[in-house]
């Protein structure tokens, strides 16, 4: 912080902590939508959530199957505002009256003016900051382009709103730190110079807030979707695709295929197509936990032999009587490389405020996520029922925080996968969709603490409070935010106001 003047002026002059969990998994999609809303997923038809598991899902409603992609070249990512549901808001949805923007920002449901104007420039912007030659460049343009146009926005209302009001909530994503850590390291010269940058460009950013007269109105939040970590090695899994006789679903191949493969780096989200399409041999129903143990042509037992991938560690998956308020997680975790699998579950019941959940081992002593070990998280360990923010406070300082409140979230939604495979931090594997894409060390997938503690700055107006806190999560910014312009958040608000 010593080097970043101008967030350490806003943390001295607001709040800040450095404990701030995000969701699970720690990938940008889901999470953004968390941060951008102050809720998670779930079953978002039938609960109040949105509907945003992954970067990369299978939708089974439709025959055949959807494969969502964000990241891909068509634009699929525009999908998000509709795909998080109507069951949630965006903050800039939930302010009410007033001028709101969305600069540089794929979220966008609500803003009255959004940057670029064409959606095919802000792919080509995310294109220019991938590929463009020149890196201190590409840094330059990236980071300064979305800060000006924000200072044009509060300079000029009239020319982006129907009126001469400045934006009462605006959005801005500085995407080249994500881009930067993946391509050459959180620990990278040009990763760390980066961040300098967008020191820099906060300070224009306030300074010309200040000369306008606006500052002492504004609350300026920055925060981040997830942290990172560095892999041993690149793994392949064809083999083990080969040696099971299992296929990736392909939309044109589409009889060929026997599961699909969404998306792994170190974690694993894997979809299999469950016996019950006698009407539709195209449709893709949910298996049940008999048809994972006897999978596939070579009847294989999915729910053990997973466990032969390379560096795999944690395994969690469904019960097939789980409703959107009640319902069971199984867990299993494979002990080094002793071959010995101890059980665990997680239940959980309610739905939105009244949600809880209840972790418990089935054999052994040691605990799935290594919280018995722990003096605060061995309390939750009690066989009673606990809420979000009884595990933020018991397990945000060890890896797996906050787990068993977020993943039957995050299995409730009707697009997540079926079984999902953790890693340890040896390997990873990059897929999409069945096809190796991602080649590079560094990543963010994994339930560690490095990667699930984000910090958060919260500054600007001195109506903020001067405030240290000690731990708070990404969905707690939504409310505290509206608290401080006098509103109150839509009914899916899982968060809570930090103020
Ligand atoms: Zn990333």
């Amino acid at each position: 912080m010593g080097l970043l003047p101008n967030l350490k002026k806003l943390m001295e002059n607001g709040i800040y902590s450095e404990n701030c969990i995000t969701d699970f998994p720690p990938i940008t999609y889901p999470t953004q939508v968390s941060i951008l809303t102050g809720t998670y997923t779930g079953n978002f038809k039938k609960e109040l959530c949105h509907g945003v598991p992954l970067l990369n899902w299978m939708e089974r409603d439709v025959s055949p199957p959807l494969l969502r992609e964000y990241a891909s070249l068509d634009l699929q990512i525009y999908k998000l505002n509709n795909d998080m549901g109507n069951n949630c808001r965006t903050i800039l949805e939930m302010v009410g009256d007033g001028n709101t923007a969305s600069i540089a920002q794929f979220i966008n449901r609500g803003a009255d003016y959004i940057f670029p104007e064409r959606k095919t420039k802000l792919a080509m912007l995310y294109l220019i900051l991938k590929y463009y030659p020149n890196v201190k460049k590409r840094l330059v343009r990236s980071n300064s382009i979305p800060a000006q146009k924000l200072i044009k926005v509060f300079e000029k209302p009239k020319k982006f709103f129907e009126n001469s009001e400045p934006p009462i909530a605006s959005l801005l994503w500085f995407m080249s730190s994500d881009i930067l850590m993946h391509k050459y390291g959180f620990d990278s010269f040009i990763y760390k110079l980066n961040l300098l940058h967008i020191d820099k460009v906060i300070g224009l950013l306030i300074d010309r807030l200040k000369r306008m007269g606006y500052l002492d109105d504004t609350a300026i939040v920055i925060t981040s979707d997830h942290g990172n970590y560095k892999v041993g090695t690149i793994g392949d899994l064809n083999p083990f695709y080969k040696q099971n006789k299992l296929v990736n679903y392909h939309p044109l191949k589409r009889r060929r295929g026997n599961m699909d493969l969404a998306y792994y780096a170190g974690v694993g989200f894997f979809y299999f197509k469950g016996k019950n399409n006698i009407n539709d041999k195209n449709e893709w129903t949910y298996p049940t936990i008999k048809e994972l143990e006897k999978y596939g042509p070579k009847r294989i037992n999915l729910l053990e032999d997973l466990f032969k991938i390379d560096g795999s560690r944690l395994m969690f998956y469904k019960d097939d009587q789980n409703t959107y308020n009640k319902g069971t997680i199984h867990l299993k975790r494979k002990i080094g490389n002793t071959g010995r699998i101890i059980k665990g579950k997680i239940e959980y019941k309610g739905s939105g405020v009244d949600y809880k959940t209840r972790y418990t081992l089935i054999n052994g002593d040691i605990d799935i996520f290594g919280f018995n070990n722990d003096d605060l998280a061995s309390k939750l360990l009690d066989n009673r029922f606990h809420t979000t923010q009884e595990w933020l406070e018991n397990t945000y300082h060890l890896d797996y925080p906050m787990l068993p409140d977020l993943i039957p979230r995050h299995l409730k939604n009707p697009r997540s996968a079926d079984i999902i495979l953790s890693n340890n931090e040896s390997i990873k594997f990059g897929i999409h969709h069945g096809k190796q894409k991602s080649k590079n060390l560094y990543d963010h997938d994994l339930g560690l603490r490095k990667c699930m503690t984000v910090p958060l700055v919260i500054g600007g107006s001195l109506e903020i409070p001067h405030k240290h806190i000690k731990v708070c999560k990404i969905t707690d910014i939504v409310p505290s935010l509206l608290r401080l312009i006098g509103k109150s958040p839509h009914e899916s608000v899982v968060g809570e106001s930090l103020f």
